[in-house]
């Protein structure tokens, strides 16, 4: 059995791994921190962090350095012998899967990416067809890092749709198609590593939690919009699953109780259909056809994408902006619902919030904070992501680090998400 099983895996007792996860924590949050002052934050005994630091640093992940950086509350006095975390003593292996694309990066333990690479495939592909070459481009992407392969804690995965983070299965990707990938099982049998599956918007909440720099926030969301929208929600430093890993599907909340557009959830008026990517790029097809002479349709011309959209909308073309701002409302109504029910701290944004956060958010903002009960909308603070086009590797490495190294993932209750067996795979 090798080191990294033997110091935080099974043959370690609960309780020793309760207290190593608590150090681990407290150090990851802190440049570098004394004995004392972690047993203070802790509330282990000095004896306990001796112990359990020379274990650390006999692995390489711990190292003493000078004096701990001190904070003013902690008062004068003799300097104390500093510990630091070294990140690149262990790494974590992040893939998010995305509507056509894989995203695989190898991180360090404060998330920082070593490398990263993905691979296109067709939607609509099935997973027998994709998941092989994922395999392929993660073996690649240890390689091409250099990283010592006995030093990698995990695998996490991110994918779209309904996960159910027990037993590892993507239970419903209906953008892509699939229906009970039991992902986990695959990677692990052909990587020989510890996989963890969850909800691609989750493990962004969790990345933007665990190592975005607001870590002290109680009740976090983050909202993500692209081809699907959905939010990932973090409370008192844990993911919130729901009781059948389906807390956050706010993209099929109906915003148009009658007549609205069919969403491919199978109702009719969900936020979905009028808020996402698709949606807007085909409202400005809508309006270029109109107006063939106006400056929404001579950026069209170049290609019919977000970005000409919203450069049309950052030149000034009224029109642009006018249906911008209107479905920026929808999505402010829904963020006032969100807000009501969850009394989130923070909310932050990825996708093409933050590709449009000059358009979009002001009108999100203003209209969520009109909307929402009492006070609760103007106390919660809203922000993008501090992981800009990658939140989603960044939030699947965090699957893996959490699972590993700062959580113990062996006291998740068990739940049961109901899907079909998978007979396919077996
Ligand atoms: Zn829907």
């Amino acid at each position: 059995m090798n080191n990294r099983r033997t110091l935080l895996g099974s043959s370690s007792s609960t309780i020793k791994s309760h207290n190593l996860r608590a150090i681990l924590l407290t150090l990851l949050r802190r440049e570098s921190i004394s004995r004392v002052h972690l047993a203070q934050l802790t509330g282990l005994s000095t004896t306990t962090i001796t112990n359990l630091i020379s274990e650390l640093l006999a692995e390489g992940i711990v190292i003493e350095i000078g004096a701990e950086k001190r904070e003013p509350s902690q008062g004068a006095g003799r300097p104390r012998t500093g510990l630091q975390l070294v990140p690149e003593a262990r790494y974590a292996i992040g893939v998010h899967i995305g509507i056509g694309a894989v995203y695989v990066t190898v991180t360090d333990l404060r998330a920082h990416p070593v490398i990263e690479l993905s691979l296109d495939f067709e939607v609509g592909q099935p997973p027998e067809k994709v998941l092989p070459r994922m395999v392929d481009l993660v073996q690649e992407a240890i390689e091409t890092s250099g990283v010592n392969p006995a030093h990698i804690v995990g695998i996490g995965v991110g994918a779209s749709g309904l996960v159910d983070p027990y037993e590892g299965v993507n239970v419903i990707a209906p953008t892509l198609g699939w229906r009970d990938v039991p992902i986990r099982d695959w990677l692990s049998q052909r990587l020989g590593l510890p996989v963890t599956v969850d909800n691609n918007v989750r493990a962004m909440a969790l990345g933007e939690a665990m190592f975005g720099p607001e870590q002290d926030v109680y009740v976090l969301a983050f909202v993500y919009a692209r081809i699907g929208l959905a939010a990932g929600f973090v409370v008192g430093g844990q993911l919130y699953r729901g009781a059948g890993a389906g807390a956050g599907e706010i993209g099929h909340t109906t915003i148009i109780p009658n007549g609205g557009e069919h969403c491919r959830c199978g109702n009719t008026g969900c936020l979905e259909t009028l808020f996402s990517e698709p949606v807007i790029v085909r409202l400005a097809h809508e309006i270029a056809t109109k107006n063939p002479r106006g400056k929404l349709a001579q950026h069209l011309r170049r290609a019919e994408t977000l970005d000409t959209v919203f450069d049309a909308a950052r030149n000034g073309d009224e029109s642009t902006l006018d249906m911008l701002r209107e479905r920026a409302r929808y999505m402010g109504i829904a963020l006032a619902n969100l807000v009501n029910t969850l009394n989130p701290e923070l909310i932050v944004f990825g996708g093409i919030f933050e590709q449009g956060a000059d358009l979009l958010l002001p009108t999100v903002e203003a209209t969520m904070r009109e909307r929402a009960f009492a006070d609760l909308g103007e106390r919660v603070r809203l922000k993008t992501t501090s992981f800009s086009k990658r939140p989603g590797i960044i939030g699947a490495a965090a699957l893996a680090l959490n699972a590993f190294f700062y959580q113990n993932s062996d006291v998740l209750p068990r739940k049961t998400v109901a899907h079909r067996s998978d007979e396919v795979w077996n």
